[in-house]
């Protein structure tokens, strides 16, 4: 009999389930995404059982056929309930997940992770080579900054599995700007995909650099700005965009600065929506750690990657969770 593991990835946007063998071989792994379902609490639970349901169905596979689902979400997450709380995007105090999922599928082992964890395990399994294995960071730049860190080989996770809550980090504490969380100055409000549209909407009217090029894009619609105008703009030449960008970038090196002081790592990879224009950001912030990483660490500066599965790789680290955990791998406490 051939085993199956079940991996899912619930995003403020996207809600992806992935059905694989438990060899994790990329060539049996099967995809279904589906826009995140927000109009009840329990939507998304629902919404899973269907799409779980109709993976076995079509690839005629038996329930007993599955060893595990690794549920990958934004958090945070409540690990002993197995619910999502307080999340600002999905609306909602509380959003069950594993119960009702626990109840359609009784007897499938389900193991719950946030998302910047499971990716940082995505990239272990799949893409990470020998020396930079065990110290290994991932850095998800979207709607906000996430992120997830082995160090000496384990999987860090904390009291209640909301370790590297690095988007949090406060880059500049004199900052008027508020972040969601209540903190001002937070790394996210400057280089996350809503901190550059944010602040380009809060710089736009007096700005004396150029924004030609960005407005004849939103139709002189200024409402329209956002974070993917924002970087086609720069690229076509437009000051004022670049000048945004190179605002996240001076914070995204504070940010890294840090997390390299913090976790002395080997390496940093980069996903999130924002990395689908890795051109703009990455190669500065190469620039910087390969030239004069003293000017933000002290250790010795990590290398700075971009994921190759951008869009899946909190979905793959959901699949590794189960395989990770049911091989007993150290990795995982
Ligand atoms: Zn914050």
């Amino acid at each position: 009999m051939i085993n199956y593991i079940i991996g899912i990835d619930i995003g403020g946007t996207w809600t992806r389930v992935a059905l694989c063998t438990d060899d994790l071989n990329e060539a049996n792994m099967i995809i279904k995404s589906i826009k995140t379902p927000k109009d009840t609490e329990y939507s998304i639970a629902n919404s899973l059982i269907v799409m779980i349901t109709e993976l076995l169905y079509d690839n005629n596979i038996k329930e007993e056929q599955i060893v595990g689902i690794g549920l990958a979400s934004a958090g945070p997450l409540d690990m002993e309930k197995g619910e999502i709380f307080n999340n600002a995007n999905l609306g909602f105090k509380v959003i069950p997940l594993k119960a009702p999922l626990e109840e359609k599928f009784p007897g499938i082992p389900i193991y719950l992770i946030n998302d910047g964890n499971a990716s940082v395990l995505g990239v272990h399994y799949f893409e990470a080579d020998d020396e930079e294995k065990d110290n290994l960071v991932y850095i998800t730049m979207s709607t906000g900054i996430g992120g997830g860190v082995i160090c000496n080989g384990r999987l860090l996770l904390g009291k209640e599995g909301n370790a590297a809550e690095i988007g949090h980090g406060v880059v500049d504490p004199s900052s008027i700007i508020q972040c969601n969380c209540g903190a001002h100055g937070c790394w996210e409000v400057y280089s996350s995909g809503t901190g550059i549209k944010n602040r380009a909407l809060e710089n736009i009217k007096d700005t004396k650099l150029s924004s030609r090029i960005l407005m004849i894009m939103i139709d002189n619609e200024v409402e329209k700005i956002n974070a993917k105008y924002i970087f086609q703009a720069a690229k076509g030449g437009d000051k004022f965009s670049k000048s945004i960008i190179n605002m996240s970038i001076y914070y995204s090196k504070i940010g890294i600065g840090l997390i390299n002081n913090y976790y002395d790592c080997s390496s940093i990879y980069f996903g999130g929506s924002i990395m689908h224009d890795h051109e703009l950001i990455i190669p500065e912030l190469k620039r910087q750690f390969e030239t004069d990483p003293i000017q933000y660490t002290i250790n010795h500066p990590p290398k700075i990657k971009v994921t190759k599965y951008l869009d899946d790789i909190g979905l793959r680290g959901a699949l590794v969770l189960v395989k990770y955990k049911l091989e007993g791998n150290p990795i995982i406490p």
